[in-house]
């Protein structure tokens, strides 16, 4: 991809890993004071992109950056997720697969709202989209 940031990575000097499928480097621009992106080096969109060898890889180089980032900066807990934009709808800066690791602190002022929608998801609602999600798994 011509323009993409992640195809197109010069910044060496911030370049933690890399390897023949992925590389991890410290983000520009973070979410938390700290902030680890492992990218694959081919572009790809999102996960259903992403060949299982490398997609089973990068999460295996997650592990090991998330221990190395844990020692190097003793987080209370580290957050670690991707986002899949399939609309290009501002879910990514940048449009190429990642995995983000992102120390967390008690006292950061990052927030993850993790609480539930108030209205709870009735099992007959749970389980019709089990089945849609079960039937699509081929
Ligand atoms: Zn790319």
């Amino acid at each position: 991809m011509k323009k993409c940031a992640f195809c197109n990575f010069q910044d060496k000097q911030v370049v933690i890993y890399q390897d023949s499928l992925c590389f991890a480097i410290i983000s520009k621009d973070p979410i938390n004071r700290q902030h680890v992106l492992i990218v694959t080096k081919k572009h790809y969109q999102g996960l259903a992109e992403v060949p299982a060898g490398t997609a089973a890889h990068i999460f295996l180089v997650a592990k090991k950056m998330s221990k190395a980032v844990e020692k190097a900066c003793k987080p209370d807990a580290i957050t670690c997720t991707f986002d899949d934009d399939f609309s290009n709808g501002g879910f990514n800066l940048v449009q190429h697969f990642k995995i983000h690791l992102i120390p967390r602190f008690r006292k950061d002022r990052h927030l993850i709202d993790w609480s539930p929608l108030r209205v709870r998801a009735s099992a007959k609602l749970r389980s019709r989209f089990a089945e849609e999600v079960k039937r699509r798994l081929g």
